[in-house]
């Protein structure tokens, strides 16, 4: 007898173990379910049962309750312990007039009975529901679990960002304090830099007065009683007219450089060509004696104060031609845009700059060549302090017997924001 199916689409894949003690019981269901779809194995009692649920967990159990033995309650209870069966849905069959416990069915987890005779469209409808009812208790655990491992790492994500939250406040924090801590030291040492310079003009031209008395004296000793003097008495008076004269380009030096404290709001727009016409007019002497030649062309305009600007391209075109070499000099300059900078380059073909004393020269009263080159050491540092005043750097390459260049970088300012004063 060939049934009609009536579940055809859940019912084939499911695996249904059928205990019962009878072997035709067993043999007439077997039937019935195979012929629906259904996948069964069929065991006579209750260990075996036991042992099929657990080597393989079938999808359902159809449990006899009246066995030998041990009773279908019994089985039903064992499975329920071992947490490879517990979950599989377990329907008791009992005979009619067996009377069975419902109560005690449930109790130790049934999930359904059917009676015997069979109805079987009744049998087939109660397991596809205890089927279906399974497979969406299954569906809802790994459901379960995938969120709750979800969670787990959202849980994880949060505390880590959490931790960085709190990370970054911290470092906040530290920075904030950090530049509170710098910003009183910068007002600190802006002070004490004041005091110094306040301290140094004042020192320097309370200086040049008894220099001057003392230079003054000489002079008159040398003119009146210079007939009177041995050699060895004029070479005395000589140092110390010689000696006067360099403390008094020391102080002079030293009293530019501390006045050197130019505002913005005294810088103009100048004609770089024109500054560097006039400090050659300051050089003229030195240029001349040395038929060195000043090269430039095309040069750009720049912002700020003119004396001090004058005194810088001064300062470094005098420095190529004291340097020089036996060559004759040649002191090249020139400009170039680096994003919102304007590099000048001073290029000279002099005797050089060991390297060990590049990052050097820039201090007070620093020389590097043993002669008697006249000059006081300040030169190149009142350059830098002009260009940090003019919100600039400078820097510069030499190497020895190779020449140097000199490069001092300017904000560009757009033209038209200028005030011309060329
Ligand atoms: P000064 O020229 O009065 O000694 P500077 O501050 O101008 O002082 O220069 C510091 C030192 O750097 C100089 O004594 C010299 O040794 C070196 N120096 C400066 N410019 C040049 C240059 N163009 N070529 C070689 N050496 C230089």
């Amino acid at each position: 007898m060939n049934k009609q199916q009536l579940y055809p689409e859940t019912s084939t894949i499911a695996d249904i173990l059928l205990v019962d003690d009878e072997p035709n019981n067993l043999r007439l269901l077997a039937n019935m379910l195979t012929e629906q779809g259904y996948k069964t194995r069929g065991v006579i009692n209750g260990p075996m049962a036991l042992k099929a649920a657990t080597s393989l967990p079938p999808d359902l159990i159809l449990l006899d309750i009246m066995m030998p033995e041990m009773d279908g309650y019994q089985v039903c209870h064992l499975l329920q312990q071992d947490s490879r069966t517990c979950e599989i849905p377990v329907v008791f069959v009992s005979a009619k007039g067996e009377g069975v416990d419902k109560v005690k069915a449930f109790a130790v987890g049934g999930v359904d009975y059917i009676t015997k005779p069979l109805q079987y469209e009744e049998v087939f409808a109660r397991i596809e529901y205890h089927l279906k009812l399974y497979r969406l208790q299954k569906k809802l655990e790994e459901q379960n679990v995938r969120l709750n491992e979800e969670n787990c790492q959202r849980l994880l994500a949060e505390k880590q960002l959490q931790e960085k939250n709190q990370q970054l406040e911290a470092e906040i924090e530290l920075r904030k304090t950090t530049e509170e801590a710098l910003q009183q030291s910068n007002a600190e040492l802006a002070r004490a830099n004041a005091e110094l310079e306040e301290f140094t003009a004042i020192a320097s031209h309370d200086l040049k007065s008894p220099l001057s008395t003392i230079s003054g004296y000489a002079q008159l000793l040398q003119i009146r009683y210079g007939s009177q003097l041995n050699g060895e008495g004029n070479d005395y008076l000589s140092s110390i007219l010689r000696i006067c004269h360099r403390m008094n380009e020391l102080i002079g030096d030293l009293l530019s450089y501390s006045r050197l404290n130019k505002q913005p709001d005294s810088f103009k727009s100048l004609e770089c060509e024109i500054l560097i016409r006039q400090a050659c007019e300051n050089l003229e002497r030195e240029i001349d004696s040395t038929g060195a030649a000043i090269l430039y062309e095309n040069l750009p305009q720049i912002f700020g104060d003119r004396n001090a600007l004058v005194q810088l391209f001064q300062n470094l075109i005098g420095n190529g031609l004291k340097y020089r070499s036996q060559a004759v000099p040649e002191i090249r300059i020139t400009a170039s845009e680096k994003g919102d900078r304007l590099v000048f380059a001073i290029r000279d073909n002099g005797i050089g700059i060991d390297s060990q004393y590049l990052d050097k020269v820039f201090l007070p009263f620093k020389r590097f060549h043993k002669d008697n080159t006249p000059g006081t050491g300040m030169g190149l540092a009142i350059c830098r302090k002009i260009v940090e005043s003019h919100s600039g750097s400078i820097w510069v390459e030499s190497k020895c017997d190779r020449g140097s260049t000199f490069y001092f970088s300017l904000p560009q300012i757009e033209a038209s924001s200028l005030q011309n004063d060329s």
